[in-house]
């Protein structure tokens, strides 16, 4: 069986080509584009979704070109229905009905942040983790119980991507900004103590942003290992408790922030006291991707049978705990 999954949520149109084979699956192709806003500034739905229109043909042809594959030897096409930025969103919904209405292709609207889990499970071969979702959307751990990803605990203001990013662009940065926050961080060990804000299982970011903004005339450096150190260490708090309470013996981590080498280090540190084993998902996997969509649009396709073209919406707030799974 062979899928096409394209990604549009945000900042990153992409195009992937899977094929499974019994119970694994096999990524023949894997194409993005990045859309960059100006330095200091955050993505702008109409100019990300202008990106994703003028680069979404050479993405889908390059990514079938690298594939070995034409249109037809496609058994579905999958699309992520949300949740993300509407005018980005509606790009690659548009591009999978084309395909699917000319074809003839079984099309699947799939949820962008199990495209993010489904993917991390394929790729890592955890089979019952605990989930640490942290990406620009999302900052859930999550556990599935019932054919549903339950939330334990989530961000109750900004995510986590969404601090550093914030933060990055104050510092001059363009979004995504983690990675020059992560780099800078790795030059100091200068820890200046900033609000800690744990509530039961949920965290709370703003109050962080605003503070680590306070300190940044001193040194950035300082200030970017001050907000790695106490947001991550916020995070880790949330998920000693969630494993505790659910006893999984698995953590893995997904999304663009899984990347990060200090996030990794603190939560081994976890999983080792509660004898829990550790996975985090590849970092060129990490981020948003074609990837993600595809693998959870041929797990679908297992169970349904693709959905009438006149039901292909997106859906910019769509709730991956609202997803039922029946696969
Ligand atoms: P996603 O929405 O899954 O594509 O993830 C994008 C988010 O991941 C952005 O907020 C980035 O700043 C963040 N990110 C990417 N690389 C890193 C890194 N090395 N450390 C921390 N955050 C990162
Ligand atoms: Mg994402």
């Amino acid at each position: 069986m062979i899928g096409l999954g394209i990604e549009s949520t945000a900042h990153t149109f992409s195009c992937a080509v899977i094929e499974k084979k019994g119970k694994s699956g096999k990524i023949l192709s894997d194409i993005r584009k990045i859309y960059r806003p100006p330095e200091g500034e955050g993505i702008h739905p109409r100019e990300a979704s202008r990106h994703h229109i003028e680069n979404s043909s050479t993405v889908l042809s390059d990514c079938l070109k690298e594939s070995k594959i034409t249109i037809k030897d496609l058994d579905l096409v999958s699309y992520a229905g949300g949740p993300g930025l509407g005018p980005c969103l509606r790009v690659g919904a548009v591009v999978a009905r084309s395909l699917a209405s000319y074809y003839k292709i079984p099309i699947y609207p799939v949820n962008h942040a199990i495209g993010h889990i489904e993917l991390g499970k394929l790729l890592t071969g955890a089979k019952n983790p605990l989930v640490l979702l942290v990406s620009g959307g999302h900052t859930m751990l999550l556990a599935f119980l019932n054919k549903q990803w339950r939330v334990f605990g989530e961000t109750l203001d900004i995510t986590l991507g969404q601090l550093l990013d914030q933060f990055g662009r104050s510092l001059g940065f363009a979004s995504p900004c983690g990675k020059n926050i992560e780099q800078l961080a790795q030059t100091s060990s200068k820890y200046t103590p900033l609000p800690y804000s744990v509530k039961g299982n949920d965290v709370s970011f703003s109050g962080l942003l605003s503070a680590t903004k306070s300190i940044v005339s001193k040194s950035k450096a300082d200030a970017c290992f001050s907000l790695q150190e106490t947001a991550f260490a916020m995070i880790s708090e949330a998920v000693e408790r969630a494993l505790s309470f659910t006893g999984k013996k698995e953590l893995m981590i997904v999304g663009g922030v899984a990347a990060n080498k200090r996030l990794s280090e603190m939560l081994k540190d976890v999983c080792k006291r509660h004898g829990a084993r550790f996975f985090v998902v590849p970092l060129k996997f990490a981020g948003d991707c074609g990837s993600q969509i595809a693998w959870t649009g041929i797990l679908e396709s297992q169970v349904k049978k693709g959905v009438l073209l006149q039901n292909t919406f997106v859906t910019q707030s769509w709730r991956l705990d609202s997803v039922k799974i029946d696969y």
